[in-house]
């Protein structure tokens, strides 16, 4: 299919971007790998008239890993995977990165393309809420940060301005064990249920657990009570059929040729019950 007729700009700086963004309007979008914007614009679900290209713009694609962690929006998914100093630091980034799609699409889509698309069916968003990250947007009035945990409002809708571009995302190193378990139809599919899951172990307990869910609503899912039922306990069964029992509270699926809601739910179960058990023994 083909997409309608749209004006190309290539930009090289923000500045060039944000004045294309300003002039016009809701009729501009800006791309980065395109892999989710053009097959949009092909199915005609999309029609933007002017496309306004990110790969020149400087200080995009830069990857900081020390006790804050930064990833500039152009990063790809095979950067994060290639990059072992941040595969060292944050593990998680990697293990997600490698369930997105297939090698030639992570080789195009990047963090900011992902986590400003505002697709339920995006593994980022709720790996960023996971870790607690922070994301930075520069627009017409200036520079501003929101977590991610307050991003996502809807199905493709974020709090992020039409004259807004989101430039990177940050999180704390994060500590402890980690794991990103996720339930797909196919290879390179995107998921019926996925699960970011980090626990920090004192001892023999839970000191503090972080879970948030993918594609089970209409936005990620942080569940702050799944984290909340696993701390002080030594991860055993009850406690974690607790934090499922929580999720499930959270969760809001619909039916669609993913399968019907019940399914999901039961997926969600699955997925976040292996994820705890692999997070608490990497703890
Ligand atoms: P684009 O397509 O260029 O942009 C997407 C949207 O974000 C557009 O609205 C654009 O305007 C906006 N945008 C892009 N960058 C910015 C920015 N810096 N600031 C503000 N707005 C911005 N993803 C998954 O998470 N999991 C999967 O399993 C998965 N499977 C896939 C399978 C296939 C076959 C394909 C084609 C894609 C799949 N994807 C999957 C999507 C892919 O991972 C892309 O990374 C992602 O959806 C969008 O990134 P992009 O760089 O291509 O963004």
């Amino acid at each position: 299919m083909i997409p309608g007729a749209f004006e190309y700009h290539r930009p090289k700086d923000m500045e060039g971007v944000l004045a294309v963004l300003q002039e016009h309007g809701d009729d501009a979008r800006v791309i980065a790998g395109g892999h989710s914007l053009i097959p949009m614009m092909k199915l005609r679900m999309a029609d933007i008239p002017h496309l306004i290209d990110l790969q020149d713009v400087q200080g995009l694609n830069s990857i900081t890993v020390g006790d804050t962690i930064t990833i500039g929006a152009m990063v790809t998914q095979h950067h994060i995977i290639e990059n072992h100093a941040l595969a060292s630091a944050a593990p998680i980034m990697r293990e997600a990165s490698l369930q997105i799609a297939d090698p030639q699409v992570r080789y195009m889509g990047t963090v900011g393309g992902n986590v400003a698309n505002g697709d339920p069916g995006n593994d980022m968003p709720g790996l960023m809420q996971c870790l607690d990250a922070t994301f930075t947007l520069v627009g017409p009035d200036g520079e501003r940060e929101v977590a991610a945990r307050d991003f996502y409002e809807a199905a493709y809708m974020t709090d992020r301005e039409d004259e807004e571009v989101l430039t990177q995302v940050r999180f704390d190193k994060p500590q402890g064990g980690f794991a990103y378990e996720k339930q797909k139809r196919k290879i390179g599919d995107y998921a019926t249920a996925a699960a970011a899951v980090q626990i920090v172990k004192d001892g023999d307990t839970c000191a503090s657990a972080s879970i948030a869910m993918t594609n089970l609503s209409d936005t990620p899912i942080y569940s702050e009570d799944a984290g909340a039922a696993l701390a002080g306990t030594t991860v055993d069964d009850t406690a974690i059929e607790a934090a499922v029992a929580a999720m499930l509270g959270d969760i809001d699926p619909t039916e669609d040729n993913r399968g019907p809601i019940e399914f999901k739910r039961h997926a969600a179960a699955v997925i976040l019950r292996r994820a705890i058990a692999r997070a608490w023994s990497r703890a």
